[in-house]
């Protein structure tokens, strides 16, 4: 068997649904809503069911689907995509980011990647035969060092991958920070690989600044999202890349061969949800608000430590208290003593890191209030 698969493990986020499913736990640990998809989608889902399309779209995705993702990307970043040229469809963010790997990396080549990480970073590069540079969020405010970030560039990393909102942190970078790496990037000739798929779910006072809307940026940006979390479709397995013409025309034919193309179907439904009003994305940054305030606010009064999440719908809670030195054993008791899923943080750490776990909150009320009814004998 062959090497590239023996350096990782499955997904703890994926193991830990299993294992809640297994033991019957509330599952807050791999994030995904519980409120429906916007009508309009699922009502022409329900017609295309019996008017298709049932077959092949065009590879890189259906044109009318390209159109309604660039005037929505525009709507929102300014930026332009070229429905032609500078657009893919992919299966779910998972495979953006991998695309945009494997379209920009040789095996042997560096990549850097903040610390704490969205899981499937370190696979993607594994599995691409690029060496991760690991660069430290530092807490309290998971900020970074540009000295640090530097060397990694210094150290040859042909390309940063910027998690914006971040999973799993919750933190949002700063206009300033967004523009340190920007130096760094142009300085160092690098790529920006960014997980934007938490755009559209930010808290006030913050704000979602696009990396490729940075002067100069555009040109450097390989824009991965998925559109699962915005529309509550993570089963549908939809996302996309947006970059410039050269690169894009690389990452089409690493999706090509590895996909043939996203399902045509929901490609066609999607464009309801893609063409929604403005209204539509301000209820969704309403009601996670509305969630984060009720499941961080629970977890005050249970005297639980932890990152007041900036955006996204994760929060990673401080178990240093609890004396356990093993953070996957911790979240196993938790599953099945207290009935409450988790990702260990080691997970999402470079270093050996078992202080925290990660929950989310992208339930609705009841199931948030059952999860902290349990919580309380977690002490
Ligand atoms: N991004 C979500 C999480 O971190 C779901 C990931 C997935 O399983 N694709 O939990």
């Amino acid at each position: 068997l062959s090497e590239r698969t023996k350096y990782f493990t499955d997904s703890v986020i994926r193991r830990m649904t299993r294992i809640c499913n297994g033991c019957g736990a509330i599952n807050l640990s791999q994030g995904f809503p519980d409120n429906p998809p916007p009508f309009e989608m699922t009502q022409s889902l329900s017609e295309i069911a019996l008017s298709g399309p049932h077959q092949y779209s065009i590879t890189f995705g259906a044109q009318d689907t390209r159109e309604a993702l660039s005037a929505k990307i525009e709507h929102f970043s300014g930026l332009r995509y070229n429905p032609d040229t500078e657009l893919c469809i992919t299966c779910g963010g998972t495979e953006a980011m991998m695309s945009a790997v494997m379209a920009t990396l040789n095996p042997g080549d560096k990549i850097a990647i903040f610390s704490p990480f969205y899981e499937n970073y370190g696979a993607d590069a594994i599995l691409c035969g690029a060496e991760p540079i690991y660069v430290p969020l530092h807490t309290p405010d998971f900020s970074f060092d540009e000295k640090e970030l530097e060397k990694a560039f210094s150290q040859g990393a042909k390309a940063l991958i910027l998690c914006n909102p971040s999973n799993p942190s919750g933190k949002v970078f700063t206009r300033d920070e967004l523009l340190t790496i920007a130096k760094l990037v142009e300085k160092y000739n690098a790529f920006v690989i960014t997980d934007e798929v938490y755009e559209h779910i930010i808290f006030e006072p913050y704000t979602h600044t696009y990396f490729a809307s940075l002067d100069g940026m555009r040109e450097r940006t390989i824009m991965c999202n998925s559109l699962s979390k915005t529309y509550s479709i993570t089963g549908w397995r939809l996302g996309y890349v947006a970059a410039p013409p050269e690169v894009m025309d690389r990452i089409r034919k690493v999706h090509d061969f590895l996909t043939v193309g996203a399902a045509a179907p929901l490609q066609k439904a999607i464009i309801k949800g893609l063409t929604l009003p403005d209204s539509y994305y301000q209820d969704v940054r309403a009601l996670f608000t509305h969630r984060k305030n009720l499941f961080c606010g629970g977890l005050k009064k249970l005297n639980l430590d932890f990152y007041e999440p900036q955006g996204t719908y994760f929060v990673l809670v401080d178990i240093s208290s609890f004396g356990y030195d093993d953070d996957y054993q911790f979240c196993l008791d938790l599953a099945n003593k207290i009935k409450v899923g988790a990702v260990p943080g080691s997970s999402f750490f470079k270093e050996k890191e078992n202080r925290y776990i990660r929950l989310h909150f992208a339930k609705s009320d009841e199931v948030l209030n059952s999860a902290l009814k349990n919580l309380e004998d977690i002490h």
